[in-house]
């Protein structure tokens, strides 16, 4: 055999280990939710923290997985930036937060925010899976992955290295719903074979800090339309809330932090959903 066939083979058996190792950790996560966006800053990341806690309030096991290099924003929003990461064994250990919630962000991993950017694709993808192999996140009833945002390589690669049972959350904005992002990133999902669990309109409508009242900035209604047109289920509106600027800010999720807000109380029906969607296809945890 040649040297060149030689090193080929040994590629494909690397190959062929990771991609057991991969199986492995993946089964022990009962299921996976992909959050995605047509686009950046329409809170994608917001939503998947958000829905990390409160899904871990809800007695569930989560893992929240942030490899969004465009700006992987979850060490912010769960208040753990800086925090340094442990390995053991050659895994990477994700922080806890909380008893059943663990994190792990590409953020954390960088020495600087600029880094990711740089990055050629192909270590990209390289960088996705060993996330996905490495982090030693234990038996999970759920992984939230925040997804880099839009219909690209990236995306590509998260979806297709998840295993089912998976599920997506497309989030966007009423003003968007104008245009194609929801649509290709329902697109995106068919293409992939990738579950679509529902569109969340974030940023729907305001809630006026004085008096609390919700003023329809944009038009309204406008996802639950294009959810039903496009065939797939609209999980509810969360409106444009001093309280998640101020909570995101803080490192305080307001789902944890102010359930009471009208952007709290919209996110716990929202997340009734979820649960029920998911667990629908599921044992209950107690006959897992
Ligand atoms: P993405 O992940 O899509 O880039 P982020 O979740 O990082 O977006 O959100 C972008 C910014 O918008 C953050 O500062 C966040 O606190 C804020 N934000 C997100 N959702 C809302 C909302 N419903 N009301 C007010 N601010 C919000």
């Amino acid at each position: 055999m040649t040297e060149q066939e030689n090193s080929a083979q040994d590629l494909s058996a690397q190959e062929a280990v990771e991609g057991l190792e991969l199986a492995k950790r993946l089964a022990e996560i009962r299921y996976k939710i992909m959050v995605l966006s047509g686009k950046g800053g329409v809170g994608k990341s917001t939503v998947a923290a958000n829905l990390a806690v409160a899904l871990a309030a809800a007695g569930r096991r989560v893992g929240l997985l942030d490899v969004d290099f465009h700006g992987p924003s979850i060490p912010k929003l769960m208040g753990i930036q800086g925090q340094v990461v442990a390995m053991e064994e050659g895994m990477i250990l994700p922080l806890a937060s909380g008893p059943a919630l663990k994190v792990m962000s590409l953020g954390l991993l960088l020495q600087s925010e600029d880094d990711a950017v740089i990055w050629r694709g192909p270590l990209k993808m390289g960088v996705i899976k060993q996330l996905l192999k490495d982090v030693r996140w234990g038996a999970l009833d759920y992984l939230i992955v925040d997804s880099p945002p839009g219909t690209g390589d990236e995306p590509l690669s998260v979806a297709q290295l998840l295993t089912p049972p998976v599920g997506a959350i497309v989030v966007t904005q009423p003003q968007q719903l104008s245009t194609a992002d929801v649509r290709r990133s329902i697109r995106f999902c068919e293409r992939v074979g990738l579950p679509v669990l529902g569109v969340i309109e974030n940023m729907s409508g305001f809630v006026c800090p004085h008096c609390g009242a919700r003023v329809d900035v944009f038009t309204s209604g406008g996802g639950e339309r294009l959810a039903e047109q496009v065939g797939v289920p609209f999980l509810g509106r969360i409106p444009l809330d001093p309280t998640i600027v101020k909570s995101g800010d803080e490192g305080k999720p307001f789902a944890a932090y102010a359930p009471d807000s009208p952007a709290g109380r919209e996110f716990a029906e929202i997340v009734k959903k979820v649960i029920q969607a998911t667990e629908a296809e599921l044992p209950r945890p107690s006959e897992a």
